[in-house]
Order: C-alpha cells, then structure tokens, then sequence
C-alpha cells in the first residue's frame, strides 16, 4: 500500500470528524450518533468488523472488507471466517500462535492475530490482524463471535524489509555476519545434541583490494557479486553462503566430514574464483584462500569452530595463498609460538637483541664482491637465533615492522659507510614500510646521519609493494629515485610476476629468486630456461641480474653461463656479522673462493615419525619410515606376516586401515584400505577421524579432538577381554636404520 494513499486517508478522517466535532459533541447516549462514527470508520477502511453465529458462519462483515476480497456480500455471508484466509501452511509447530480456526473452535478470545487474506489473483499480498471475541447470551449459551479487522499489509512489508536487512547482505544478497552467526550457532547446538557434523569454510579473496584500488570501489563491487554467484554454483542449496567482511565468506556445509570430499569442492571453490572477471569492459582477476574446520573434531561450538577455520585460513594465506587448508592442532601451537614471538619482539631493540649480518654479492666471472646484503638477524634470550623468515612476517602483521625497518637501515648504512670504496649495501624494505609516507623522509635522515653516498644504498622490495594503491605506489619510487639510491626487485619469480610491474617502476636490479636456481641444473627442470628468459628481459630493460641462493658449483656455473650479472649465495658466503665483513675488506681480500658442494643434491624428503600400530586387541609403538596417499613403510615390529591386517593410527583421531603387503624383520611395507588425502599444503591426512561423539560414548568427555593418541583406541582401553600380544616391539633408534 503507497504511503500517501495512508496518509490522506488519515487525514480525511481528521476531516470530516473534525468537521462533524466542530459542529456538536456526539453524545455518548446517541445511538444514532455513534452508529454514524463507526459507519465512517468502516468506510474509510480503517478498520472494519465482523460477526459469526453459533456456527461460526459470518453473519456480518464490513461492506467495504468484502470490497477488498473482490466478492459480493452474498458470497462472503455465511462462509466460515478463516475461508477468507490462506492457511497458515508453514506455521511451525514451535510457534507460539495457534492457528484461527483452532482459536475459533476453542471458542478463545484472540487479538491481532495476523492472517493473509484470499485473494483471486495470487501474486497479491494482503494482510489483516484480526480480533475477535465470543458471545455468550445470559444463559450461558454460546452465541457467536464478534470481532474486527484491519489492514496490516504495509507495517508488515516494512518488518519484514527490516528483518531481510538485518540477515542478509545488500550488494551480494548473501547471509550477513549475523546471521551466519546464529545460523551457525544453532546448527551446532541441534547437530551435537544428534550427533551430526557440520564442516565451516572461510573463504578470503587474494588481491581483491588491488581491484578497489585500480578500478575502483564500484567495479569491487560489481566484482563481489559475481563471486556470490560463482560460490552458489558450486555449493548446494543445503549450505548456507554468508559475507561476514569487505571480501570474506563463510560456507555451513551440513553432514560432511570427508575431508576428501571438502578438499575437493575448497579446490573446486579456488578455480573458480580465479577466473577472470568482466567489470564494465576491464577485466580483473583475484584469488581465493580457504580454511576449513569441521565440528565435533575441530571445535564443538560455534567460537571454537570459527577460530579453528580462522586458523586454517591464515595458514593457508601464509603458505602462499589460493590454497585451502584444514585445521589441525599443529597450528594452534604455531599460533601460539606466534603470539609469543609478537610479544617478545617489542624487546628486540631495546634490548639491543638484533645485529646485521652481511652477505656478499659477488660479480660474475671475476668472483670480485660488489655490495653486500643486510640480513637481520635476532637472538632471543630464551630461544636463540630466531629466523628473520619467521619473525619478519609476523614483524610485518604487527606494525612492528617499521621499527624494526628503520633501525635496520639505520645500522646499515652506517656499517656500509665504513666499508672502503664504492661497495653497495642492499636493505632489506618491507611493503608496510613502503606504503608509509614518511618513508622517503626516514632513508634521507638515514643517509644524512650515516653520511653514506645515496648511490651505495639500495632498498629491496618485492612484488608485494603493488598491491597497495598504484598512484602512491608510484609517487613513492619517483620520490626515492630522487634521494639518489638505487631499488631492487626481490624474490622475482615468487608472487604475481606481472611483467607489467618491470615497466611501471624504475628498478635498477632485479634478483632472480632462489627456488629458480635450486633444482635447475636437474634434468627436465624448466628453470633453465626461466632464468633464461628473465636475464634477457632485464637486460632489454637496462637492468642487471642477481641469482640468489646458489649453493653448488654446477649452479654457478649453470647461472654465470645464463648471464646473471652478480652472484649471492653459500656457494661463496654466508651473511657475516660486521666486524668479520670489515676484517676481510681491510686486508683487502675482495675476492672469494668457491666453497660450495660440486652438485647440489636434492633433499630427500625422510620421515621420522612414531605411530601407533593396532593389531587385534594389542597396541605396539613403530616409526614411520616413509607415507604415501596409499601406503606407508613402517619400523619397529619384528616379525609381522604378511597378509596380517593392522590399524595405523597417525595421531589426532586419524586412524587407518592397512594390510601387511611386505615384511622383513622389523620392517613392513603396507598398503592402506582407503587412500590418504591432501591437507592442503605438503601432508596428507584421513578422509575421516575417529568422532568425538564416538570417544565420549567410551568415556572420554566431549571435546574437540585432542592432540595426540588417545589411550582408548588399543591396548590401554579396559573394554572387554585382551589378547596377548603377538609380535615383538623392538626400539629403533634414527641411527640403527640411517643406511644414507
Ligand atoms: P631474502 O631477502 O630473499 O634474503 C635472502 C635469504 O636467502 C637470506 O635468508 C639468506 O641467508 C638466504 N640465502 C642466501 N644464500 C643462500 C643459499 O645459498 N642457500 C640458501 N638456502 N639460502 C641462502 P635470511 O637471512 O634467513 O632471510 C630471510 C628473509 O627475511 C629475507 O629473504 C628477507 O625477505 C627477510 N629479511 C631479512 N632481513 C630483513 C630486514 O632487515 N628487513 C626486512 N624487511 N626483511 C628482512
Ligand atoms: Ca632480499
Ligand atoms: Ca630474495
């Protein structure tokens, strides 16, 4: 109903009563009088009544209510009342009003009780709260009802406008936040209660603010909707979809918890998004990362399961991102380790924990060093060294950056001002101190302060400086080119290598990442060739070329043969601390020696891990030799036919079913019932874990999983009747099997 027609109806009651009003008080004796009030209020449609007999046929219905239903009086009269309504199909039972016509044969009275009104034509909605009361004549004989009515069509559309608003997203029509939270919230209550899982989703989109940024706040827009529809293509109807953040999704998939199964849709979900889009003619592309937690094993209410996802999905955007990966308490305790870290790098500077090491850059054919690289290096009183590829992401995360960045030019350059000659100093310079403005004002202090020529500094930076907004982006590489210094490409290779970066900015170097250099001198390594390519295309855009992380001889050779320009890796050095750096500079020694390997040697990948091996009622301890998806070389039984069926159990619930397939001494070769499946980065895992549910019926209190081996599963359980053991544990010891 159109809010002026409400208003101006009214306002015509304000008319014409108070044009009556004006003319005499009604008297409250006037039959007359007060029949004619309530004829104008029938027919202004404000309200209107109604009356049944003792058989609840109407007897009485307002003229222009019987207007509105499209029928004649003759129709209506002697209908029974809720004949004029749509019955109340999806009432549920939980409710806490009864239907009309229940009402009416309990012969109760009942006010405002909402009903929609029959209509012919279906696709109209009209709504009337009704109210009613039964009559009963002196005897104490039911006589009918009588009761009124109005129209409730708009105050009911405006609810139920609200109600949408408040849980559901208005670009993207997808749940909101909170309502995925209560959706969330009560699903886990009734699953527990029925002993049902429930696998979460966090989904996160990589690269999305670089659409915002580049093509603007509309286009992300338009850009989020397409993703909403792409999710609801591959997710069924009985999942529930939600936005709970600028690009952040949440998925309720209900009854699943093969982790094979969600593996593949996370996989299915990731391709999909990175297909590009179409934004009024531009194309964008972005990514996805997902984590995954699955109730009861990773969290049995809705806060633990959400952080158990929250874990996973940062640990899947930390590994690189447009990956998923599956909770596992590994994480926690990496989560854990995190937060102490954190804590104990506010105390780095101050307690004077940090120092500088310098590794050297050395030119091609000559073996004469050119500059070095500044490493940082931070030990930690109470756990030693800590690596700077651990604590500067987290540094990164946590602002700390900043400090910890400017202190690290700051000594820098003020080593490197020591060094003799035209020796270069590359710094280390992270995306979050780039995107800073007063960044260009620190390195000019820096420099003033350390006296150090602009022309021997050099800042690296890597791709991840143009995911902030271009324009800045780009003013920040003009305003640093004027300081005097020189800039770096880091990690090439690594992150998007949009070529596109190479011309946009003006580097004076680019390094050739190590992943590129290790395994290139193997047969059928496309590495080769990459370096290659990337050598020729620094060279056409004047820039020279570092390889980094070149450890053997045959790399050396391999990369000075492809043209790299300068050298790093143990290959020649390590990163040094100050004082041996300058020792060797002052006694003029600037050449190095090859002190590498001959040939690198890949890393063979051993496993060393216990597990536990159930055999009938029996428990024995082994080691873990090697893990494939479908089988696994175990050690530490002697003995054990072959043919003999085991369970192995990998620790956190996940037990598999195997056969002995190979067996000498105490080694055996078996191959598993079910195949293992990815967790998302390197491992593997079960399809499927042992259910809380399963464990709180044996004794065990319900919980999420812990880590762990459970004392139930094997021999330590006092169920039932236990046979002897049939096989001989014998201890391995690392060393007894390293035939390598
Ligand atoms: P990066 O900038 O790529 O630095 C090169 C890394 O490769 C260094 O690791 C170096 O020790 C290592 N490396 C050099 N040659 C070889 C080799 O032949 N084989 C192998 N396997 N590795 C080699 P490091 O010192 O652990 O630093 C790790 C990362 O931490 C650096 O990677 C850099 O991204 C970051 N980082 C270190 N210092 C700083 C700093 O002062 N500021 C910032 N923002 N980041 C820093
Ligand atoms: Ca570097
Ligand atoms: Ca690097």
């Amino acid at each position: 109903m159109a809010k002026s027609g409400f208003l101006s109806k009214i306002g015509g009651v304000h008319a014409r009563v108070g044009a009556a009003s004006n003319l005499m008080p009604i008297s409250q004796d006037s039959v007359r009088e007060r029949l004619e009030l309530l004829d104008n209020f029938e027919e202004l449609k404000l309200g209107w009544f109604w009356a049944t007999d003792a058989k609840g046929r109407l007897i009485y219905l307002s003229h222009s209510a019987i207007e509105t239903l499209g029928q004649s009086a003759d129709e209506i009269i002697g209908k029974s009342l809720p004949d004029l309504f749509v019955p109340d199909k999806d009432s549920d039972p939980g409710k806490a009003e009864r239907p009309l016509p229940f009402l009416l044969s309990a012969r109760h009275s009942f006010a405002d009780m909402p009903a929609r009104v029959a209509l012919p034509q279906q696709d109209e909605e009209i709504w009337w709260s009704i109210s009613g009361k039964p009559q009963i004549g002196s005897d104490g004989t039911f006589l009918g009802y009588r009761g009124s009515a109005k129209d409730i069509t708009f105050s009911r559309e405006r609810e139920r406008d609200t109600a949408r608003l408040a849980q559901y997203d208005g670009l993207t029509g997808l749940a909101n936040r909170n309502h995925m939270e209560k959706r969330l919230t009560a699903t886990l209550i009734a699953y527990k209660a029925a002993k049902r899982s429930c696998a979460l989703m966090l989904l996160d989109l990589d690269r999305f603010k670089a659409v915002n940024d580049t093509l603007g706040h509309p286009a992300g827009d338009e850009v989020l909707k397409q993703v909403a529809q792409r999710l609801q293509k591959v997710i069924g109807s009985d999942c529930e979809i939600g936005r709970i953040g600028g690009d952040e999704f949440q998925i309720l998939l209900p009854d699943i918890d093969d982790r094979g199964q969600l593996g593949d849709i996370a996989t299915r979900l990731i391709q999909m998004i990175a297909q590009p889009y179409s934004v009024n003619g531009n194309r964008a592309i972005i990514g996805a990362s997902v984590g995954i937690a699955i109730a009861p094993y990773d969290g049995l209410d809705a806060e633990d399961l959400v952080s158990s996802a929250d874990l996973a999905l940062y640990s899947s955007k930390s590994g690189g991102r447009g990956q998923f990966r599956f909770y596992s308490s590994e994480l926690k305790e990496g989560a854990r380790l995190r937060k102490q870290i954190e804590e104990d790098l506010r105390d780095a500077i101050p307690q004077d924990q940090l120092e500088m090491h310098y590794q050297p850059l050395i030119q091609a054919g000559s073996n004469i060093v050119k500059g070095f690289e500044a490493l940082m290096r931070w030990n930690n009183p109470e756990s030693g060294w800590i690596s700077p590829g651990i604590f500067i992401p987290i540094a990164e995360e946590t602002s700390v950056i900043t400090e910890l960045g400017e202190w690290a030019l700051r000594r820098a350059c003020r080593d490197a001002a020591e060094w003799p000659g035209d020796l270069t100093v590359a710094v280390n310079v992270s995306a979050v101190q780039f995107a800073n403005e007063d960044f260009v004002q620190v390195v000019k202090n820096v420099l003033e302060s350390s006296g150090l020529d602009p022309a021997r500094l050099e800042l690296e930076i890597t791709e991840s400086v143009f995911m902030a907004d271009p324009h800045a982006t780009k003013r920040m590489f003009a305003r640093l080119k004027k300081l005097g210094i020189r800039l770096a490409l880091d990690d090439f290779g690594t992150g998007y290598s949009s070529l596109s970066y190479l011309s946009q900015a003006p580097f004076d170097k680019l390094k050739i990442d190590q992943s590129f250099v290790r395994g290139a001198t193997e047969n059928g390594s496309n590495n080769a060739a990459i370096i290659d390519a990337v050598v020729s295309l620094a060279n056409a855009l004047g820039m020279i070329t570092v390889a980094e992380g070149v450890e053997a001889k045959d790399e050396l050779d391999l990369v000075v043969n492809r043209g790299a320009t300068l050298i790093q890796g143990y290959v020649f050095a390590k990163a040094l601390p100050h004082n041996e750096v300058l020792q060797r500079l002052e006694e003029g020694r600037l050449e190095y020696d090859i002190v590498g390997p001959a040939r690198h040697r890949s890393e063979r990948k051993t496993v060393f891990r216990r597990v536990g091996v159930i055999h009938e009622d029996h428990r024995y301890e082994a080691v873990l030799r090697n893990l494939s998806s479908s089988g696994a070389m175990i050690e530490g039984i002697l003995n054990v036919p072959k043919e003999t069926d085991l369970v192995l159990d990998l620790g956190e619930g996940q037990l598999v079913v195997a056969k002995v397939r190979r067996s000498k001494e105490a080694t055996q070769g078996l191959e598993f019932e079910t195949t293992l499946v990815s967790d998302g980065a390197d491992g593997l895992c079960t399809r499927h874990r042992i259910s809380p549910y399963a464990l709180a019926a044996a004794g065990m209190p319900l919980q999420a999983l812990p880590t762990g081996y459970y004392p139930l599963v094997g021999n330590d359980g006092d169920h039932g009747p236990k046979s002897r053991p049939q096989f001989l544990e014998v201890t391995t010891s690392k060393s007894a099997w390293n035939t390598d």
